[in-house]
């Protein structure tokens, strides 16, 4: 275990031992809180294309399974450690609590690097993961979904080989499949189009007109695209944007799907005409209104905060802002939409394909479309009810424009496992 994973749970515990301190909670509910429920590790040969076997370590973390099943994606990345599996699972948790959607969280993983497997390989390890965890997981216990590093295929390889263990066809095992096995209508689109709704909502609340506000993106990639479009749609401007190789800048403001074109076409949005060369992460530092990170934890940090020049940050990646830096951008009034809200549209809509696999009976673009604004505005207004609520705790200034909404989504999401902890008579 790496010390940057262990520091990475610890990070993660942050907010919600602030959300506790602001409920008043006794410590033995934080020991639950912050202990997961169940943590698998599991060893997964895989016979490789040169015929050698080699062993990969697979995860997966059950935090909190008060509200219902576990539920969360499967990550494929070389960093992949129990740590870092823990820290997302525990941003499951409270992600399902602050949405209202009736699920636990979990988080799972390989430690792998997918780009260096052959599609082979990458079956028979997906494969070979499904069959380690097939007892732990089900559409009653927990429900895996994407992550960094898989998609789609990956999903589909997944239910095969459990519904075969299972001995049924149980397509609810897993969210985020293809449309032609049960997936649901709106998923791509869906963690974008829910920061979209969260966005317009706080620019409701906050009294931010959007047109003609500049919007800076760290990470095109798949959440980053779609909210883009609905943001240039309604009259931003998109000024910066940047991934792995480099960025690309243009105070007038840049077309979307011809950025994501460009990235299609040459992997990369820079070099993207007529714009100017930005590195990685210079969006977030650029003259904008609206700052969005797309990417990677800890981005926003106590060494670039105080250049940060948004005056809203809307969190599509999980955990882009350190706890250091968050305190000053609180303290200088920068609204910060927090992640667990932010992107939890994604999650939403897996929920919405759990329900219609259950029911047999699928959902057309608009009500989808329609479900998911309810759900993602509904959560913003709880959130800020519960922010002024507690407007008069040290936790947030007594200025309505600094209400701190991170704390508020973790106290409204904290409260709803509490009180189903104590009406399972755990606690
Ligand atoms: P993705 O791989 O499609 O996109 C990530 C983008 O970030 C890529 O374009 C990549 O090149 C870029 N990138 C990587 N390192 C970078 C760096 N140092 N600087 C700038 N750009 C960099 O992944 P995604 O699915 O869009 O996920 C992005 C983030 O959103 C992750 O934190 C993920 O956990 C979070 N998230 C995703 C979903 C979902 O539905 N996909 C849901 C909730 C949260």
């Amino acid at each position: 275990m790496s010390g940057k994973s262990t520091s990475l749970y610890q990070k993660a515990l942050k907010p919600l031992e602030k959300a506790a301190d602001v409920l008043g909670l006794e410590s033995e509910i934080i020991g639950v809180l912050s202990s997961p429920e169940r943590s698998l590790i599991v060893s997964i040969p895989v016979r490789m294309d040169d015929g050698k076997t080699r062993v990969f370590m697979g995860y997966r973390v059950q935090h909190n399974m008060s509200r219902g099943p576990a539920k969360g994606g499967i990550r494929y990345h070389p960093s992949v450690c129990l740590d870092e599996v823990k820290s997302l699972a525990l941003w499951m948790s409270i992600k399902n609590s602050v949405v209202g959607i009736p699920y636990g969280g979990g988080k799972g993983g390989i430690a792998c690097n997918p780009k260096e497997l052959s599609e082979g390989e990458l079956e028979r390890l997906t494969r070979g993961y499904a069959a380690a965890i097939a007892n732990f997981v089900g559409p009653d216990r927990d429900i895996p979904a994407p992550d960094v590093g898989t998609n789609s295929q990956v999903m589909g390889w997944f239910v095969d080989e459990y519904c075969k263990i299972a001995g049924k066809c149980l397509q609810g095992v897993i969210t985020a499949k293809p449309l032609s096995i049960g997936g649901s209508r709106g998923r791509e689109t869906a963690t974008g189009r829910g920061a979209f709704f969260a966005t317009l909502e706080a620019a409701k609340t906050f009294d931010i007109p959007l047109k003609g506000l500049s919007v800076s993106i760290q990470g095109y990639g798949n959440v980053a695209q779609p909210i883009a479009r609905y943001l240039y749609e309604v009259g931003c401007k998109i000024v910066a944007v940047s991934d792995s190789k480099g960025g690309a800048y243009n105070p007038e403001g840049m077309h979307p799907i011809k950025l994501a074109d460009f990235k299609a076409k040459t992997r990369s949005v820079k070099g993207f005409p007529d714009s100017e060369e930005i590195t990685t992460s210079d969006p977030v530092t650029v003259d904008c209104d609206i700052l969005i990170p797309a990417a990677l934890e800890n981005q926003i940090t106590q060494k670039n905060v105080d250049d940060v020049k948004a005056r809203m940050i809307v969190e599509e990646a999980n955990g882009p802002t350190t706890p250091e830096a968050d305190k000053i951008l609180h303290e200088r009034g920068i609204i910060v939409v927090p992640d667990v809200l932010a992107n939890a549209g994604g999650v939403t809509v897996s929920y919405f394909e759990w329900v219609q696999n259950r029911m047999g009976y699928y959902w057309s673009d608009e009500e989808v479309d329609a479900r998911l604004n309810h759900i993602m505005t509904s959560a913003f207004k709880d959130v800020y009810q519960t922010a002024k609520q507690h407007e008069v705790d040290t936790s947030f200034t007594a200025r309505e424009k600094q209400l701190h909404l991170r704390t508020a989504a973790y106290v409204t999401a904290v409260k709803r496992i509490v009180d189903a902890m104590q009406a399972l008579g755990r606690i």
